[in-house]
C-alpha cells in the first residue's frame, strides 16, 4: 500500500523513531508545530477517526496513555495538546490514523487557544 505512515512503522522509510512496541511507533514530526511535536502512530492502516469503531476501543486508549507517557518522558507533560486532525477540512494531510503531541512552551499560561 502506498501509505506513507505505513512505510515509515514497517522501516521502509526512515524517520527519527522515539518509541516502538508491537502495535505502535511515536516518531518526530518532520515539520514541527511547537517546540516538541511527536506523532502517535497505530501500525495498523486505519485512514482517520472516521473510520474507528468499537471495536478499536483498545487501540485508542492505548494511543492516549501512549502520549501521556511520551509526553512525561519528553519533558513536557506540565503543558501539552493531543490532536486528531479529522479529513482534509480538518487539516488532515496523511490518512494513516496518528495523534499529534504538541508541546514545549515556557509559558506558565498557554497563549494559544483552539
Ligand atoms: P496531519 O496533517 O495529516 O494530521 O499530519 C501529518 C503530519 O505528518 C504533519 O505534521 C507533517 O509534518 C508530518 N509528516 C509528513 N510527512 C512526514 C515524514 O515523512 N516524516 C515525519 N516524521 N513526519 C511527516
Ligand atoms: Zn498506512
Amino acid at each position: 500500500m502506498d501509505c506513507i505512515f505505513c512505510k515509515i512503522t514497517q522501516k521502509q522509510l526512515p524517520s527519527d523513531i522515539v518509541f516502538e512496541n508491537n502495535k505502535m511507533t511515536v516518531i518526530t514530526d518532520i515539520n514541527p508545530k511547537a517546540p516538541k511535536h511527536l506523532l502517535i502512530i497505530p501500525k495498523e492502516h486505519i485512514e482517520s477517526v472516521n473510520e474507528l469503531s468499537e471495536n478499536n476501543k483498545d487501540l485508542i486508549a492505548e494511543m492516549i496513555l501512549l502520549a501521556k507517557d511520551t509526553a512525561r518522558q519528553q519533558g513536557i507533560e506540565k503543558g501539552y495538546k493531543l490532536v486528531f486532525n479529522v479529513g482534509r477540512p480538518g487539516g488532515q494531510v496523511i490518512f494513516h490514523l496518528h495523534l499529534h503531541l504538541l508541546g514545549g512552551w515556557h509559558q506558565e499560561t498557554h497563549e494559544v487557544h483552539i
